[in-house]
């Protein structure tokens, strides 16, 4: 794989406040300057930036502010919608995943920065799976005259290390590399939504299939990565020719939280299920870094170190076009978590 040719877009969107961070008295951290530019935990001159204050709030004896600038290839603000972030994010690399180069998109933050909202979004405002899948469909419509294609989905989650279908929950199931293929997952379903209904209707029912366990930071906090994948087969229409079918996957990522499983106070199963999910994040991170490091030179990319880096093999690096969606929240409640993320996101700038 030519590790030269890697293309990774980081983007980060900073969630509205939830009702309960507005009332908790906190200052907002994160200070959306432009469409690209953000300032994390800013200096707050007399009276404080326009906006930025809610209701008068303290944090009590304020330490020195980091007053931090990052840049991103985009950074959304509260208003931005779901329409927006698809617009900058996913629909910048469909045409290349038309091309037939395999691509990703993950969200990326700590449990409540916005990771499920931004991927699969709520009822009434469906996120970048649904709306990827749908422009996909225009796209390729399009092209019917000129164009054979076929269209599959499939939505899965690596939990604990195992990988369960979710859409047809059954047993773990194990991955295979084939020569052809690429990298499958035997026993996996794929679908053929037939209208938009149909597809919402999967994508939610896939994520209440998602496996959840209260712990004591979090009764909701999500340790599965849910993979939604997009196949598309095309061949060109062209008679009395058998012409080369061209076969890509776009993987849609809604990652387990990032924060520290140290932060739980997790015990025993817990414990164990908390260092499984770092294992595929970390092993995740370890090979966004080796790409960065490996950026013009050869150097080995740890991908067989956990089922979500093993199952994305494929999928970044190499030709593959991979989007970063950061998502935090502008609230000093999540101090130490938006600044991890966009500490590891400025990071990722570099790959
Ligand atoms: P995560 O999946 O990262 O744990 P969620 O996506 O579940 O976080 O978001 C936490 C809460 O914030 C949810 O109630 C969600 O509806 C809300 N939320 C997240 N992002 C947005 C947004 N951009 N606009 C409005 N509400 C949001
Ligand atoms: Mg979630």
């Amino acid at each position: 794989m030519a590790v030269e040719d890697s293309k990774v877009r980081v983007v980060v969107r900073v969630r509205p406040p939830t009702p309960r961070e507005l009332e908790s008295q906190r200052r907002p951290v994160v200070q959306v300057v432009d469409e690209r530019v953000l300032v994390f935990d800013p200096e707050e001159p007399d009276g404080g930036f326009l906006g930025l204050k809610w209701s008068g709030t303290h944090d009590g004896p304020k330490k020195k502010a980091k007053d931090l600038t990052f840049v991103f290839d985009r950074v959304f603000g509260e208003a931005a919608t779901q329409q927006d972030v698809f617009q900058h994010t996913t629909h910048s690399i469909l045409d290349r995943f038309l091309q037939g180069y395999n691509c990703s998109v993950f969200a990326y933050g700590a449990t409540g920065a916005g990771k499920t909202h931004t991927m699969l979004g709520r009822e009434g405002d469906p996120g970048i799976m649904y709306l990827t899948t749908m422009e996909l469909y225009k796209r390729l419509e399009a092209h019917q005259e000129e164009k054979r294609f076929e269209v599959l989905i499939s939505y899965q989650e690596v939990y604990n290390e195992q990988i369960h279908d979710l859409l047809e929950p059954k047993g773990p199931l194990a991955i295979r590399e084939d020569p052809d293929k690429g990298v499958m997952v035997q026993g996996l379903s794929f679908h053929q939504p037939t209208s938009a209904e149909q597809l919402l209707e999967m994508l939610t029912r896939g994520n209440c299939n998602r496996t959840q366990h209260p712990t004591d930071a979090n009764a909701t906090s999500s340790r599965s990565h849910a993979i939604f994948q997009i196949f598309v087969k095309q061949q060109d229409r062209v008679p009395g020719l058998t012409q080369a079918l061209r076969v890509a996957k776009m993987s849609l990522i809604d990652l387990a939280g990032s924060e520290r499983a140290s932060s739980t106070h997790a015990k025993g199963e817990r414990l164990r299920e908390g260092a499984n999910i770092n294992r595929s994040l970390l092993a995740l991170i370890n090979v966004l870094n080796a790409l960065a490091d490996a950026k013009g030179r050869k150097s080995h990319v740890p991908y067989r170190d956990s089922k979500l880096t093993r199952l994305l093999k494929d999928s970044i690096g190499g030709n593959c076009h991979t989007v970063m969606i950061a998502t935090v929240s502008p609230s000093s409640l999540a101090y130490e978590d938006t600044y991890n993320t966009l500490k590891y996101a400025d990071r990722a700038k570099e790959i």
